[in-house]
């Protein structure tokens, strides 16, 4: 059985699935509320971005994990 530790929350994930119940984004591992929590933050930062491209918006993760991680949750 594979334990991870989320990188946000530091909550333990027993039996993780990769891209169902535990997610990679760069150097982070993030458990689903996390991810949901993460989509929140930068839903509307994503609808004003015009044009959308997928450089920026790893960067855009990356940056909110990277304050996530920092805050501790
Ligand atoms: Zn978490």
């Amino acid at each position: 059985m594979q334990t991870i530790s989320c990188d946000v929350c530091r909550k333990k994930v027993e039996d993780s699935i990769t891209g169902r119940s535990f997610f990679y984004f760069a150097q982070f591992n993030v458990c689903e509320a996390c991810k949901d929590n993460l989509e929140v933050q930068i839903k509307s930062t994503i609808r004003n971005k015009d044009p959308f491209s997928y450089d920026w918006y790893n960067k855009l993760v990356v940056d909110n994990l990277n304050k996530s991680v920092s805050r501790g949750r």
